[in-house]
This record gives C-alpha cells, structure tokens and sequence, in this order.
C-alpha cells in the first residue's frame, strides 16, 4: 500500500510527498469527500469516486485520520460518468459532475442518515426519499461573476506559457481569494449567463476597460450579477470601483440593444477593500430596479441586494413539504423565524390566521412587508432584529402564543437561547428547514425533550454538489 519511503503513516506524517498506492475507495464521507480506509485510518480525498483505485498524495495525515488528492487515478470506478462542464476539476463550483445524479442523490440520502444517527442520536431515523431537483443544470436564478487581472492557470497552460497576467471574469479559485478562472461557459443558469458575461469581457477588450486587480486594489470592472426570474425578467447589476460615466453609457448602451431580455441594468460603485455590496446603493440605469418571481400563486419582488432561493423551482417542492408539514387549517397564528424576504411565511398565509416574521437584515424585512402587499395579504407583519433578542415574553405576549413556528436559520442552525425560549413558549408543533442537516440534528437532539421529531424531509435544491437542504417537524409530545 504505501511507497517505500513511508511504510506507516506516523512516518507518512514526518515526510514530504507521501504516496499511497493503489488506494481503493468505498463510500462517501461529509462534504462530498470520498473514503478509503488504508491500514485502517480513514483518508478523505474531494474528487474521488467510491469505487475509485488511485495512488494518493497525502495532504494531511493526523492521529485517526488523513487527507489527500488523487495523482494517480489507476482504475476509474464505474460509476464515473463523464463531467459536461469544460471547468470541472479546476471551478470549485459543481464537485459531482462524475458522478450520475441518482448516485448524488443516494449519497445525500445516505449521508442525513449518517449525521441523524451519529449527531441526531437517532437510532433508526425514518427519512423521506429525497426529492431531487427536476433540472439537474440551468437550475439556479442568480449567478455572480468577478472581473479580475490576474488569472489562474491549471498547470499545463502555465507549462505552456501562457501568462497569468491576463483580464478574466469568472468564479475565484477555492481557497485562492485573489485568482480567478475565466469562466467562458457555466451550466448552472441557462445560455444567458454566457453570452452577457463573455460579451461583456469582449467589449472591455476592445475598449481596454481594465479589471480589477485584487490585490492591489486598482481597475475598473470588478464584479457582476445576473439574476433571473420565471416570469423572464432579467437583472444585470456591475459592480464597478469608480464612476465612468462615458464606459458605463457604451456598456448600458451596448447591453440593452443587444440583449432584449434584460429587463432591469444596474451598476454599483464599490471603491471599499472587499466584494460586499450590501452597504451600498445599487444605481439603476435601465427598468425598474428589481425584477418579479412568481412562486405558486404568489410573486415575490426581488432587488439585487435581496435573498431569494437560488433554485426557484426546487424552492416551490421545498415551500410545498413546509406547507404540508406546517399542516395548518387556517386558525393557527404562525411565527416565519429567520424569514428572509417573507416568502415561506407569505407562501403559507392562506392557509394560517396571522403570520409573524423575523428577520436580522432591515432590507430583507423591507422586501417582505412589500411582498405581503404586493400579494395583498393582510394578516402579516415583519420586525427586524436578532431572533433571540426580538422573541422573548413581551414579544410573544404582543402577538399570541405561537401555534406553529417556521425556522429556516443560516448554517450555524439555532442559537442556544432561542432553543431555551421554545422549550418555555411550547408551540404545538414546528417546521425546521435547514441547509446544514449537522446543526440540524444537534437542535433535534436538544429540542428532544419536549418535542417528537415527525417527519424528515431531504431536498435537492444544488445537484452537482455536496449541499443537502432538510425540512423536518417537530410536535409537541403528548399533542399526538
Ligand atoms: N426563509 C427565508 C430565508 C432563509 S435564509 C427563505 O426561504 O427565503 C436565513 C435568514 O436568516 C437570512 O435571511 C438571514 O439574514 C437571517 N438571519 C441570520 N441570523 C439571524 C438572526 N440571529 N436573527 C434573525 N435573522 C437571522
């Protein structure tokens, strides 16, 4: 198994360049890493294939565990199908373009039942098939692109030569904040995302328009945004680090008469260190500023700084199990925690007396109060701060006892102290989405007490890679 230089890994962890041969790899860890269990010790490697023989370079190699990548792939497992993006393997983008999608899907099926058992302390978790998502590409709305003087080369084109000093506009290189890969087709959107990204780059050639350079903080084009919706409106917001009155007229100019879809052009004077945009003011030069999504019967406005799901279709299957698990009959008072632009609370409305939402980002409650008016839905309000500061006695006490609770929080998943306040306010039942099903299970777990885990739910909303989005209820014991 190993090289002659390193016959155990303590000694693979004292050399350099360690190779462990004919690796064969059996399943799939957390975060789309491939396993393999040498001698015992697990070893993770990001691109392999269970099934996969290949010799490893070890990256990293601790007491139980180790880390590698591929330099040998000896005997491909058959599996692997072949990736459809030319970028796959340098853009960190879509990690499991090899690999069929109903083998994806297994993983992910696989894997909420690992973290359910080992960090949910589940003994038998009964988990819903995973709904997978019905476009595998040209799945997302929104895709956001960075304009760069430096560009990334995957080692042949440096052995060959080609300069790194070049302008690019793609998607930055994992880990390397400050190189970019110029990224001339993207399967995540449709066909628009193409040709607006690689005319743009064309015609900041031809006009010698420079890109910016981020490290040291000089040129002009910096980022962009494209956004879509159902409904066929398009949005186009640049990102530019200063005003340039007469190239930002030639591009506008340029855009609109070539490209009739775009329905809304905006431009964003960011002269600050980093990418964010969301402390400044996007400038509208074309259409209305903000294009509409319809999601079932409602619509939903959507301005460039506003979260709005990514997938929009899988965001309707995801909405629709919230829905059915939320199991409302029309009298129930329902608080939307985390609730973004409104639109699960605004989704569910019909069906509930009164909606309350809570959301940290002032904007995003801004969009939602918008969005409950623009469908004409009464019963709702929105208030903006810290969950765990906004949902104490008062709050509650103000707007009734909360029947059903909707939580859709970032990551992190709960915080402790809103933990605390749901095990004291005891609503009937709850409806947890999550995009990280680790933190998910550990608030399963600590909510345990007083609440039966129901229903779990797995849903796709990225193929292609290793996120996994989960909805599962919680209802209170003894109301079953
Ligand atoms: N439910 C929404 C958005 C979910 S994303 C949808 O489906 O579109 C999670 C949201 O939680 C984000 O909008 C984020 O701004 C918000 N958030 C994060 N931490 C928060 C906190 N401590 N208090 C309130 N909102 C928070």
């Amino acid at each position: 198994m190993f090289d002659a230089c390193a016959k155990t890994y303590l000694c693979a962890v004292r050399k350099k360049n360690v190779i462990l041969e004919d690796v064969l790899f059996t399943g799939y860890a957390a975060e789309g890493k491939a396993i393999a269990r040498p001698e015992g010790k697990v070893l993770f490697v990001q691109g392999a294939v269970p099934g996969d023989v290949a010799d490893v370079l070890l990256t990293k190699s601790k007491k139980d565990w180790a880390e590698g990548r591929i330099v040998k792939l000896k005997t491909p497992s058959p599996d692997r199908i072949t990736p459809v993006c030319i970028h796959f393997g340098i853009c960190g983008g879509c990690k499991w373009q090899m690999l069929p999608y109903e083998k994806q899907l297994e993983y992910k099926q696989q894997e909420v039942a690992d973290i359910f058992r080992k960090i949910g302390k589940m003994k038998d978790p009964q988990i819903l098939p995973i709904i997978g998502s019905e476009k595998i590409y040209q799945y997302r709305n929104k895709l956001e692109f960075t304009f760069s003087n430096k560009a990334f080369l995957p080692k042949e084109d440096f052995d060959a030569g080609i300069p790194k000093s070049q302008n690019v506009v793609g998607y930055h290189v994992p880990r390397l904040f400050d190189k970019v890969i110029d990224i001339t087709e993207c399967h995540l959107m449709d066909n628009r995302n193409n040709v607006i990204r690689n005319f743009i780059r064309e015609l900041a050639h031809q006009n010698g328009w420079p890109f910016y350079d981020l490290k040291e903080h000089t040129g002009w084009l910096r980022n962009m945004m494209i956004r879509y919706a159902t409904t066929g409106e398009t949005m186009i917001n640049i990102v530019v680090a200063y005003n340039n009155v007469e190239a930002q007229k030639r591009l506008t100019d340029e855009l609109i008469t070539r490209f009739p879809f775009i329905t809304t052009l905006l431009f964003t004077v960011n002269n600050k260190l980093n990418d964010t945009i969301y402390d400044l003011e996007p400038q509208v030069v074309f259409g209305p500023g903000h294009i509409i999504e319809q999601l079932g019967d409602y619509r939903f406005k959507i301005s460039p700084k506003s979260f709005f799901q990514t997938n929009t279709l899988q965001a309707e299957q995801l909405y629709n199990v919230v829905r059915d698990f939320a199991a409302l009959k029309g009298n129930e008072t329902v608080y939307d925690l985390y609730c973004g632009t409104g639109s699960i609370g605004i989704y569910l409305s019909n069906k509930a007396q009164k909606v309350i939402g809570v959301e940290a980002i002032e904007d995003a409650v801004k969009d939602a109060r918008e969005n409950a008016v623009l469908n004409g839905i009464k019963e709702t309000e929105f208030y903006t701060g810290d969950v765990i500061k906004i949902c104490d006695d008062a709050f509650f006490q103000k707007h009734g006892r909360p029947d059903v609770v909707i939580l859709d929080p970032p990551r992190a998943g709960l915080h402790g102290k809103l933990i605390e306040k749901l095990l004291e306010i005891k609503p009937d039942r709850m409806v947890y989405v999550s995009c990280n099903v680790a933190t998910q299970a550990r608030d399963l777990e600590l909510l345990s007490g007083l609440y039966e885990v129901g229903k779990l739910q797995p849903v796709d909303m990225f193929p292609h890679t290793h996120h996994i989005e989960c909805v599962a209820t919680l209802i209170k014991k003894g109301t079953v």
